[in-house]
């Protein structure tokens, strides 16, 4: 095994070969085994008292306590990293920690962040309940016009954060216009990227973190809950040291360390996102991904680009068959919108427009209800990015506390379903949806 932590720039750039070859990982070096093995071992011994010493000054990366590093994650997160053209990542044990990881990463209490409206629910939950009574404050902006951001920032402001592709409005979010402004002022922007892996790359476009939720399509079986950030390392911390107060100023939890100038130094990689998200933060609130579920997650990686190009085109084919639909109001997808938003799906995405379709049905609720209990195939969950196709009606299921009023504002029509693609054969789907639709 080679380096642990982070990746080289790879010969290879195709997200299919990085799938598979992403990373330092080629082969066990002691059984010579060729899939990552599960290191199901909680630590590991040290060569002497001087490595031991090392490995906690970080003068020497390894393994050392598998809450905070293990050697099967290390090789998800090299790939992962190299899929979405970082160079270091951290694994966890949800999407819900690894946003808290890259809130509580730059922000302490008295600091604000300045968010996008269109985000998953559970984020919002996260950002306006737990971490505003911790003291952060949350601004939001709305993404439809980028310039909103700007207003929101002052003195305090230490990270800009938003979604890739947001449900159930499904407009893709102004990821370069954005990231240009915040590195006016020495702010990162941090995108979670869970509903468009390998079709949209936020670090080429000035994103500086991106999160996913392991759980949708890069597990992609419906198997396992995970988390991962990647520092793109491409984003100076040190530029301006009163915006990032923790990269600039000594940490008394590690003998006084400067992360934004120890990490690089010792490294010679720009990744003190990674770096000091795993020694403090997963040190301290412990929420680690097990070695199991870094295996399964790795399963799902190596197929991740072939099954998004089969998600995306039963999506499209889905789209095309509703929009001629009679019983159809309206069909939500990323590439319907007109003007600027319709331009940014261009933009942003390679390969498809992603696998989250957006119906709305005549007849409202009753319609909803009716639609969803009709259908053979799709499952009804609360769940994206599967393998197997999704769907559920929001007014009832997720949006079901808000009141008509707030769910028409989040964007949920009475008659809403949200649709996720999976891989069967699209005439299977389009004739489940058929009969569903004529019930
Ligand atoms: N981000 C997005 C866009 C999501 O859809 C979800 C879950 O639905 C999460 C984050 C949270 O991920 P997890 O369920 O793995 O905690």
């Amino acid at each position: 095994m080679g380096d642990i932590y982070f990746v080289d720039d790879s010969e290879y750039k195709n997200p299919e070969t990085l799938a598979l070859h992403g990373g330092n990982y080629r082969f066990d070096p002691v059984t010579s085994a060729v899939t990552v093995p599960i290191y199901r071992s909680t630590s590991f011994q040290f060569r002497d008292t001087e490595n031991a010493a090392n490995l906690f000054a970080l003068q020497e990366f390894g393994n050392i306590y598998s809450r905070i590093m293990n050697p099967t994650n290390d090789a998800l997160e090299q790939r992962l990293a190299a899929l979405e053209g970082g160079r270091a990542a951290l694994s966890v044990s949800s999407g819900q920690a690894a946003t808290t990881f890259c809130l509580l990463n730059v922000a302490q209490a008295g600091d604000n962040i300045v968010s996008s409206t269109d985000l998953y629910g559970g984020t919002v939950n996260l950002f306006n309940h737990t971490l505003s009574k911790q003291g952060i404050e949350i601004r939001y902006a709305d993404p439809l016009d980028p310039a909103e951001f700007e207003k929101h920032i002052d003195d305090k402001t230490r990270a800009i954060y938003a979604e890739t592709l947001p449900n159930p409005y499904l407009r893709v979010f102004p990821i370069q216009e954005v990231s240009d402004i915040g590195r006016k002022y020495n702010i990162p922007l941090i995108i979670d990227n869970t509903a468009a892996p390998v079709i949209c790359n936020p670090i080429e476009h000035g994103a500086a973190v991106v999160m996913h939720s392991l759980t949708k399509y890069i597990g992609g079986h419906g198997a396992v809950i995970g988390g991962v950030i990647i520092d793109g390392a491409n984003f100076d911390w040190t530029a301006d040291p009163k915006r990032q107060p923790l990269f600039n100023e000594p940490d008394p939890s590690y003998g006084g360390v400067v992360w934004g100038e120890a990490v690089p130094q010792i490294t010679g990689h720009n990744i003190p996102f990674a770096i000091r998200a795993r020694v403090c933060l997963l040190r301290d609130l412990g929420s680690c991904l097990s070695p199991d579920n870094a295996f399964q997650v790795i399963q799902g990686i190596e197929t991740l680009p072939l099954r998004m190009r089969q998600n995306c085109s039963n999506a499209e084919r889905v789209v095309d068959f509703l929009e001629d639909h009679p019983k159809v109001e309206r069909v939500i997808y990323p590439k319907n919108y007109d003007g600027v938003v319709g331009e940014r799906a261009e933009k942003y995405f390679n390969g498809g427009f992603g696998a989250l379709v957006g119906l709305e049905l005549k007849g409202g609720i009753e319609a909803g209800k009716k639609f969803i209990n009709s259908l053979k195939l799709f499952y009804h969950v609360a769940n994206i990015g599967d393998a197997r196709s999704l769907a559920i009606h929001p007014a009832t299921t997720t949006h079901s506390q808000l009141t008509p009023e707030e769910q028409l504002a989040s964007g949920v029509t009475p008659g809403y379903v949200r649709l996720s693609l999976g891989i069967e054969h699209p005439d299977d789907l389009l004739s489940d949806l058929k009969q569903a639709l004529e019930t």
